[in-house]
Formats: C-alpha cells, structure tokens, sequence
C-alpha cells in the first residue's frame, strides 16, 4: 500500500484484531461463497482499502442534497431493508475505502464557485459551494477504522473558502469529531427514523442516540442537520414520527447559537433495488408492494415507486405543520 492513508488504515483494522489480506493487484477475488445468505455476510464483513482511480474522483452534481458528491468509500457494513446503495452500487455488498484521500481532497478546488444547489438558492447560497460525502455510504459507520471523515474535516476547517463538506449518518460515535477544527465549515445530519421502524435498519446506532450524538457536535459548535429518511407511510405513522420530532426538539432547542436544518425524503424504490433488497432481506416486512404507490420517471429516464399523490399530500402537510411546532428554529431545505 504506497498512500500513508491507507497504510493507516490497516494498522488500525490490525490493532483491532481484523484478519487482514493483502492483495497482489487490485482486482478483487473475494471467493464469496455460492450461497446467497452466506455470500451477503462474508460482502457486508468484508472491508477492501483500495485506490480510487481518476474516474471515481470526477464529481458528480448531487441535487438536492449538495452541490457536488465527495465519495471517501463506497458500501455501508450496516444492514438496513431499504438501503439506497441497493440501487446505486453493483455487486456484492463490500465496503471499498479510498486510500488515496488525499488525491481526492485536492481536486476539488477545481469545482469551487460551481454547482447549482448554493447558486441557485438564496437560503443555502451563505454555505459556499456544497460537498455530500454519503451518497454512496455512511461515513462515521467506518470512522473507527478509516478516520477518513476527521481528516476531511480537518481539510476543510482549513480550507479558508466558502465551501461546506456534508454528511448524514445512522451512527453516533462522534467523539473523534468533537475537537476538530472545523471552523463551521462541514455540517453533519443525523440520519433518523421512528422507533416502530428499527427493525429496518439493522446494524445501526438506536435513534436515540444519534439524536444524542448531534446535540454534542452542535454543542462543538457545527452546523448540524436532521435528515428524516425515508419517511415510511407504514400504520402508525402519525404518532411514530411525531413522538420523533418531539424527541428531536426536545433534545436540541437548548443548544447556544444552533444552526438546524431539516431534508425530508419519502421511501421509494426502483424494479432494481427492490429486487436486490428482496434478496438480500427476503423476510424484511417493510412494505414494497403497489399500494400507495405510483410511477415517476426521473430526468435520466428511469422509473421508481414513489407514494401517490394524496398519501404524499397527507405526508409533506403532517410534516411541515409538525416542525412548525416542535423544531420552529429548523431550516426545512427540501421535501422529496
Ligand atoms: Fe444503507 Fe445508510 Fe443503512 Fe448503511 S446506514 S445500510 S448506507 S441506509
């Protein structure tokens, strides 16, 4: 391994007590075994620090969360029933960490001023130009083996332009994040979910603990966010997310100077994903069928499953009016 990140890396997965193989060439030849199941376990516990090529380090606009998508891995070792890498990542489910960090954090200057998320909005425009770091997975789920995440803080607390590197999480140890010299300059979003529906995210930290972990980095003195995803219009909705606001509210309404906002995102799925999670969780019993659901067809001409018109209509007026009152201090960016 020649990238003293990476080397990092796999010392530390070696002082954990990680099995560690090393490969001749980058091709991976995992030998999964033939059965499915097995197969999934052996992806999901399986770690490769790899070199991101020039073509992976090319940024891609991400709307709306971001101007632009900042990968550090790609794979999540977590175990949720609707998880978005199903239909964006190929393959078996390993998670692929970035060695060459520092080759990636030094291309982006190239796409400062650009992107049309902080150019087009005035709400948003005062955050410079806007890099998502977990489009392709949950960067503080690998934090204890990679410090990825505190080194690109680290860049760009340092990184003296209006810029802001984002990420939103299902985890909660932020305790390597806390004395980082951020200068304000990344917000981090917890990702968050209902009680009732733990049982799709298998692998994660409890919701109440994340919402614990946000109010210490607030309390550093970031810029934090909620993004409550994927909404799930399952029975009981209405009293389980707004047992989850009030929670949210409670936990953050005394923070000194807080800077909150909120992203909404309903659950949908493509005939794609829907297959792969069906087989990697064939008892999950969140609903995928075509109740509710209607057809949309995105700009690149694929189609997914989103809720219809009036169970969204039901959802976006309970969710605005539920802020209003528990988290009036939010910022609300977006509903999707
Ligand atoms: Fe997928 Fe996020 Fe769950 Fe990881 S935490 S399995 S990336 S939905």
């Amino acid at each position: 391994m020649t990238f003293a990140h990476g080397r990092a890396m796999v010392e530390r997965a070696a002082g954990l007590g990680v099995e560690i193989v090393e490969l001749a060439s980058d091709r991976l030849n995992l030998g999964l075994p033939d059965d499915p199941r097995r197969a999934y376990t052996a992806a999901k516990s399986t770690l490769a620090v790899v070199v991101a090529p020039p073509s992976k380090r090319k940024l891609q606009p991400i709307a709306p969360s971001a101007d632009w998508r900042v990968d550090l891995a790609e794979g999540c070792p977590a175990h949720c029933s609707y998880c978005y890498l199903a239909g964006s990542l190929k393959g078996p489910p390993i998670t692929r960490v970035y060695a060459n960090l520092d080759e990636i954090l030094d291309g982006l200057p190239a796409y400062l001023g650009q992107g049309t998320i902080t150019s087009r909005s005035r709400d948003r425009a005062q955050e410079g130009t806007t890099f998502e770091a977990s489009c392709y997975t949950d960067p503080l789920a690998l934090e204890p083996i990679t410090g990825s995440l505190s080194h690109m803080i680290d860049w760009f607390g340092r990184w003296d332009v209006p810029a802001q590197l984002r990420f939103t999480t299902k985890f909660a140890d932020v305790a390597p994040l806390l004395d980082i010299d951020h200068q304000r300059r990344t917000r981090m979003r917890a990702s968050i979910n209902p009680r009732l529906f733990a049982r799709f995210e298998g692998g994660t930290a409890p919701v109440a603990d994340r919402l614990a972990a946000l109010r210490r980095m607030a309390l550093a003195g970031y810029p934090v966010g909620l993004t409550i995803a994927p909404i799930i219009a399952a029975p009981g909705w209405r009293d389980a997310y707004g047992e989850l606001l009030a929670d949210a509210g409670a936990m953050l309404a005394d923070v000194p100077g807080l800077d909150l906002t909120i992203e909404l995102i309903t659950h949908r799925f493509t005939s794609g994903s829907k297959a792969v999670l069906d087989s990697w969780y064939p008892g999950s019993t969140l609903d995928m069928g075509e109740a509710n659901r209607t057809t949309k067809r995105t700009k690149f001409g694929t189609e997914k499953q989103v809720y219809d018109a009036e169970t969204m209509r039901e959802l976006r007026r309970f969710f605005e009016e539920r802020l209003a009152s528990t988290l009036p201090f939010a910022r609300i960016l977006y509903w999707t």
